[in-house]
């Protein structure tokens, strides 16, 4: 789960970490009266679950209250990647000198959590990773040992930071640590970490990824859940039960299982094909859930085919077979659709699909090239 950014800062407050003292609005109006109380230039930021607000226009320097007014009429309403901005931080503006990246984030693969940090903070990390490797630095903490002093250290000469700031920056740190431990969460990052002309460091954005698992311990953030976290779809998959992540491409993927459903897409790509969405529909597989996953899938207007694979266990085939016809029954679409049955009753399965007209494939391979097909209309 994430939260928006000045519940991310305000948590990192407790922690002892320095953040801009602003507050949140929900009209213009508002929004005049905290510049008003703050005094001061100010700065307006849209408060979306989702990067990238300074590039969208969603962060706006002002003036004076009537400035940040007028800012926050512009920015309300705005949409900045499908979200729309419902709140503002009014956060006094501050002049920067340098902006820094600093995160904690869990590397599965190292089974470490991980300090990313650079002195190209402000933008996209992943582009500094990719053009610029040796300005990020990495350091793995164990979580026996907790952070220890001498990586401070080592992130801050890493960083190329003044020996003056090198004290204040290792609270920070230790802070952000303690941040991420106790929150149960999975990131926790600060970009950008600045230095202000005075030369003191200020966390000026923050952003808190939660541990889904963890929020049964964690009532206070559980509690900070914003619905437009998840689009409809998510919305409407997660109340159906259903496993379902929106992707980019045109081909929709219906699944039992998360291995299968992975699989699945790996062999659409292997044909030259992108899938549309993951979307796992568990076990049992009745017919009204397979209707409910259908209709979500079909729902993206971006989709040309659907693949439906299937592996029967428990789950008897036949019984699946028949919630599929129903649920195409229904349905009364155009876009076609290939399907995959194997194990159990797969046999009685394709002749049900067979003598409804629907196209089948024995392999997975098969499949994927027909659904491939049918989506690029051959
Ligand atoms: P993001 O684009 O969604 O990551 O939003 P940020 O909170 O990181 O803000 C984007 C950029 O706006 C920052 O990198 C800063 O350059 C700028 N910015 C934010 N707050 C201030 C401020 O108080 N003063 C100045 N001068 N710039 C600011
Ligand atoms: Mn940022």
């Amino acid at each position: 789960m994430n939260i928006h950014e000045y519940q991310a800062k305000r948590l990192f407050g407790r922690y002892g970490l320095p953040v801009p003292v602003g507050d949140v609005a929900t009209s213009p109006e508002e929004a005049r009266a905290i510049a008003a109380r703050l005094g001061g230039r100010v700065v307006v930021k849209a408060q979306v679950l989702t990067g990238g607000r300074g590039k969208a226009g969603g962060v706006k320097l002002a003036k004076d209250p009537q400035e940040a007014a007028d800012r926050a009429a512009e920015i309300l309403g705005m949409d900045i990647k499908g979200f729309t901005v419902r709140q503002v931080l009014i956060d006094p503006a501050v002049a920067i000198a340098k902006e820094l990246y600093l995160s904690i984030i869990q590397d599965r693969a190292a089974r470490r959590s991980v300090i990313i940090a650079s002195a190209e903070g402000g933008m996209d990390i992943e582009e500094v990773a990719v053009t610029q490797p040796d300005a990020v630095v990495k350091v793995a903490i164990d979580p026996l040992l907790g952070l220890q002093p001498f990586q401070c250290n080592q992130v801050a000469f890493g960083l190329g930071l003044d020996p003056a700031l090198h004290r204040s920056f290792a609270a920070i740190l230790n802070g952000l640590y303690q941040a991420y431990v106790a929150l149960d969460a999975t990131l926790v990052e600060i970009n950008p970490l600045v230095i202000l002309q005075d030369g003191s460091l200020m966390a000026l954005d923050g952003k808190v990824n939660l541990d889904d698992s963890a929020l049964y311990r964690q009532p206070e953030l559980a509690a900070m859940r914003d619905p437009s976290d998840e689009t409809a779809a998510e919305r409407e998959a997660r109340e159906a039960g259903l496993s379902y992540v929106d992707l980019d491409g045109s081909i929709g993927c219906l699944v039992n299982g998360a291995g299968l459903a992975m699989a699945s897409m790996d062999v659409l790509k292997l044909c030259g094909g992108e899938p549309a969405n993951f979307l796992d529909i568990g076990g049992g597989a009745q017919a009204d859930k397979v209707e409910k996953a259908m209709r979500i899938i079909l729902a993206d207007g971006r989709v040309k085919s659907v693949l439906i694979n299937i592996f029967g266990g428990i789950t008897r085939g036949d019984e699946v077979a028949k919630g599929i016809l129903a649920a195409i029954g229904n349905l009364q679409t155009d876009v076609p659709f290939v399907v995959r049955i194997v194990g159990t009753n797969a046999a009685e399965a394709r002749e049900i699909l067979k003598s409804a007209n629907l196209p089948t494939a024995p392999t997975l391979y098969e499949a994927a090239r027909l659904a491939v097909a049918a989506a690029a209309g051959q």
